[in-house]
């Protein structure tokens, strides 16, 4: 657990969108408390949620790990030596009736765009979440991860992982599988997604 108080480098905005129920307030509570609940009202509606991290050493330039070996045993900090602060924000439920503000968009680096691998209508309108960031996003190059959830539901899979891959590499979006419920791949989903923000940023 990475947390370091208010000592960080970059200060990222980073947006949960997605159909409701897909899982963002589980992934967000996962992501930054380790907590999870199967009783979505029991989520408290938070307008943000933070968690500070380090830039991930495969980071570091190949060519300064050869420089200096040190580096690629003295880790992160001292190749790269940035720390991250995620602020990520979540929605009170208004997704439901579409009606998230512009407000909510703005200032985001970075968006996790969630949809229910048991549910193909959430698969099915991630096109039109990608829209709506787009049209809202202060610039062209908000990075979007999108991020298939509920992996643990396997028996009731509907939308195939190849599917959802072939559609990221045609919009040009990272794309992971997760589970919020056993922690699956959660925090991967954040840290490549900031990873990515780091490097267009940088
Ligand atoms: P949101 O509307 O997108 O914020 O969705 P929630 O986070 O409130 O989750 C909706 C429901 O799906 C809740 O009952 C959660 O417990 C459940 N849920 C969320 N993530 C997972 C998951 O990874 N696996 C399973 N089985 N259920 C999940
Ligand atoms: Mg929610």
């Amino acid at each position: 657990w990475e947390q370091s108080g208010d000592d960080y480098d970059y200060l990222f905005k980073v947006v949960l969108i997605g159909d409701s129920g897909v899982g963002k307030s589980q992934l967000l509570s996962r992501f930054t408390r380790n907590t999870f609940s199967l009783d979505s009202k029991s989520t408290i509606g938070v307008e943000f949620a933070t968690r500070t991290i380090q830039v991930p050493f495969f980071l570091c330039s190949a060519l300064l790990c050869l420089v200096d070996p040190q580096n690629l045993l003295s880790g992160t900090r001292q190749v790269e030596g940035k720390t991250i602060k995620a602020q990520i924000w979540d929605t009170a439920g208004q997704e439901r009736y579409r009606a998230i503000t512009s407000a909510y968009y703005r200032g985001a680096v970075g968006a996790l765009l969630v949809y229910d691998v048991t549910k193909a209508a959430t698969f099915q309108n991630a096109r039109r979440w990608l829209k709506e960031l787009r049209d809202h996003a202060d610039d062209a190059h908000t990075v979007v991860m999108l991020v298939g959830n509920k992996t643990d539901l396997a028996h009731l899979r509907a939308v195939a992982r190849g599917d959802a891959a072939v559609f990221a590499e045609r919009e040009g979006l990272a794309f992971v599988e997760t589970s919020a419920l056993d922690a699956t791949n959660v925090d991967t989903a954040f840290q490549t997604a900031l990873a990515e923000m780091y490097r267009a940023v940088s």
